[in-house]
């Protein structure tokens, strides 16, 4: 392939996926904004005009908020690759930290300083998420403190992790020989399962406040039915959520013996304990069925697939050149790759995440099947509803909109197939 080739492929490409998510968007907004005004046949007994038109109007606010953030982005992408701010970037970083801090220190300092603009760009977005889009929808309990003190950590746990596999990688691109990219491989496995297990246990620790399940009857409900499923009914936590959003959620975290289920406290204060039972009877079929570890093993093959693509690409002097940079000639373009890598390696997947959409809303279905097996299927009707009408997702989403993103299906969808199996 020449540079010119893979300049036209990409462009063709990023206007591509632009325009497919510019044509779904505006399919997502005239369909909720058509509905807006009436509630769903299937609904009209449990959900009230004002919680269907709040949900409308969150949506709407949301995907206008998603637009220009794909145009920022977008620029963002432009400004990076062919418009030259990476090679400008990595020109500046070659002369003035390549002779200090030698090959490794210097790309070190490319993928910092790469970060850290990349992160001063997303900061304003942030914000405006959090103190505008959320705020007026009442969701936001965040004060501007709290906000600057979570990017404070945000970027220590970033600076404490990422940097050391980042340096290692680098080091093994470099030393490592043409199969450097099984090692790297192996480093990012290793590393993402230590994420894992220190995830719930220390970093997630950090943001929020964990305290055991209290006993009583909530207790006593999830125990029994943890034992019903044959699970070890040990690490269940609140989750102090309500301090920064009131977004409610339950997730299940971990593997092994750091197995934990986590409830938020905005959801334990909205639902009765059947229906928070039956909240975490669906998250106990995600991992009867397996999800969690076929996610796991699904993400490491993927990126094994990944890395040996970039052990080709970053050979060949027309990745860079395709992308908008020289390849340096007396130093290595190891920090170089990956960044092009990451930054262009998105344009492509985009079009097969309807893929990996599809598949998860597959294993919800399935997790749905397991928790009115071993539970109230009412009671998980109920709480579903709750959680949807508490979020202000909507009931009448675009069809095509929810086969190429929602990771959940829409209420309607998910109640059906409970309706077919009850
Ligand atoms: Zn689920």
């Amino acid at each position: 392939m020449s540079s010119t080739t893979l300049t036209l492929v990409f462009a063709g490409f990023l206007l591509a996926s632009l325009l497919v998510r510019l044509w779904l968007a505006s399919r997502q907004i005239r369909h909720v904004a058509l509905h807006r005004d009436a509630v769903p046949a299937a609904f009209t007994a449990t959900v009230s005009l004002a919680a269907h038109q709040r949900a409308a109007d969150y949506t709407l606010a949301k995907l206008r908020f998603g637009l220009v953030s794909l145009a920022l982005g977008s620029a963002v992408l432009l400004g990076w690759t062919l418009l030259g701010g990476l090679n400008a970037l990595n020109g500046w970083l070659l002369a003035a930290a390549q002779p200090a801090l030698g090959d490794l220190g210097y790309q070190l300092a490319l993928l910092a300083a790469f970060a850290v603009i990349g992160g001063l760009i997303e900061l304003p977005m942030d914000a405006w998420s959090t103190f505008r889009l959320e705020a007026r929808h009442g969701f936001n309990r965040m004060t501007p403190a709290l906000w600057l003190a979570d990017q404070a950590k945000g970027v220590a746990v970033a600076v404490l992790l990422g940097g050391p596999i980042a340096l290692l990688i680098l080091w093994l691109m470099g030393a490592a020989g043409p199969s450097w990219w099984l090692w790297a491989w192996g480093a990012w496995v290793g590393f993402n399962l230590a994420v894992l297990v220190l995830y719930p246990t220390v970093i997630a620790p950090l943001f929020n406040k964990f305290q055991p399940l209290e006993d009583g009857a909530l207790k006593a409900r999830v125990e029994a039915l943890m034992a019903r499923c044959g699970f070890a009914a040990k690490g269940l936590f609140v989750m102090d959520g309500s301090r920064r959003s009131a977004h409610a959620n339950a997730y299940f975290t971990g593997f092994g013996a750091a197995k934990r289920v986590v409830f938020f406290d905005t959801l334990l204060s909205r639902l009765s304990p059947p229906e928070v039972e039956a909240v975490l009877a669906h998250e106990l079929g995600h991992f009867k069925h397996r999800h969690v570890i076929k996610r796991i093993v699904g993400m490491f093959a993927i990126s094994l697939a990944g890395f040996a693509l970039l052990g080709g690409l970053s050979q060949q002097v027309w990745f860079y050149g395709g992308l908008g940079v020289a390849p340096n000639l007396a130093a290595p373009n190891d920090a170089l790759a990956l960044l092009l890598f990451l930054l262009a390696g998105p344009v492509f997947s985009f079009f097969v995440a309807p893929l990996f959409a599809g598949l998860s809303r597959k294993q919800e279905f399935e997790a749905d099947a397991y928790a009115c097996r071993h539970t109230s299927a009412s009671d998980l009707r109920a709480a579903l509803l709750k959680l949807y009408e508490d979020n202000a997702s909507t009931l009448t989403p675009d069809r095509l909109y929810v086969r190429f993103y929602y990771s959940h299906p829409p209420a309607g969808e998910r109640l059906a197939a409970m309706g077919a199996l009850a």
